[in-house]
């Protein structure tokens, strides 16, 4: 089969690999949509712990055939991936704290992903889908499971004002999920205008571009002493400086981007944040108990009823076989893009 393999920092192929065969347990998908991730294009950059890996976990496909002990009727069926493989016995999966297992692996980080034509999945790793849906839509389940699992950790409740940091993927996914979940004010913040056109369109009731104005004074505007709760998703210091002053006292905040480990941060942060006695929340991947979680199930019922808008956060679609111009186009900062779709079928 054809697959994109990431060989080395910044070297990534379209070639022939082995066609997988399902094991015991485990069913193939054929993927029919994988879409690019920050974290696939940050592995591509920055480098990965192993090489060769086939990138790639946010995917939809068929399944067309499964391994021993699987339940044949499972060929045909439509499912999601669900990229995190849990061991399900340890202390932590034994809460459902599935993230924070000590034995995980992950599909296209750990083990071969989804930029490819079929993929081997452990049964407990494929989401069934209805197949109405159309396999995009549920390549995209997973990024909006992320921003559930915010709003989840945040423990946002309806009527509440949110301020949302950064307008990239999961900073939209978020504003749709404040919006379907009643927000009383979402306000979103990027510096990129096309961003915040798309937040306005997907449910932001105010944007603000911090490299044009100040964030706090206009913020102060619309929300007084700050937003109920706060949702970093730049992964910028500068911007989880922020989270503080933007957040009102007893507030929240949920921090979602990935920052730079060669950055600190003053201590007058943590003394801001004790004075103001807001609680600052971690949050790594979507999944709670039952196994892989509500954000998982509402996600699916948001796209069934037409509240999650997908269409509006693709701006790309390409064959499979054009990734690695694609990457590289990214790496250079040639592609404005929000959200990428790959489709192994058109592959040349
Ligand atoms: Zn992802
Ligand atoms: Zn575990």
């Amino acid at each position: 089969m054809k697959a994109v393999v990431l060989e080395n920092k910044g070297v990534i192929t379209y070639k022939d690999v082995p066609t997988p065969e399902p094991h015991p347990g485990h069913v193939r998908l054929k993927v029919k949509a994988v879409s690019i991730c920050g974290s696939d294009i940050k592995r591509y950059i920055s480098g990965h712990r192993m090489y060769p890996l086939i990138l790639g976990h946010e995917s939809a496909g068929i399944i067309d055939r499964v391994g021993d002990g699987v339940n044949e009727d499972y060929v045909g069926k439509h499912a999601a991936v669900i990229p995190l493989v849990p061991c399900f016995e340890c202390e932590q999966c034994q809460r459902g704290y599935y993230s924070a297992c000590h034995n995980y692996s992950f599909i296209g980080s750990r083990q071969s992903g989804c930029f490819a034509e079929f993929v081997d999945l452990p049964e407990k790793n494929i989401f069934p889908v209805p197949e109405k849906l159309p396999f995009e839509y549920v390549a995209m389940i997973e990024p909006s499971t992320v921003a559930r699992h915010m709003l989840a950790l945040g423990d946002f409740k309806s009527g509440q004002t949110a301020i949302v940091l950064g307008a990239g993927s999961i900073g939209l996914m978020v504003v749709q999920w404040l919006r379907i979940l009643g927000a009383k004010l979402i306000v979103v913040t990027d510096i990129s205008e096309d961003n915040l056109k798309i937040a306005s369109k997907l449910g932001a009731h105010a944007t603000i571009n911090p490299s044009q104005v100040n964030v706090e004074k206009e913020l102060q505007k619309l929300v007084g002493d700050g937003a109920d709760l706060t949702l970093e998703a730049t992964g910028v210091p500068q911007v989880l400086e922020q989270t503080l002053s933007v957040t009102r006292p007893r507030g929240r905040v949920v921090l979602a981007g990935n920052q730079p480990l060669d950055k600190s941060l003053p201590l007058a942060f943590i003394e801001n944040m004790m004075r103001r006695e807001i609680s600052l929340i971690g949050c790594f991947m979507s999944y709670s108990a039952p196994f892989p979680g509500h954000e998982w199930t509402e996600t699916i019922d948001a796209l069934l009823n037409g509240s999650l808008d997908i269409d509006t956060i693709i701006s790309h679609r390409y064959p499979l076989s054009k990734a690695p111009d694609v990457f590289e186009e990214i790496g250079a900062h040639q592609l404005t893009h929000q959200k990428i779709i790959l489709n192994p079928e058109e592959a040349a």
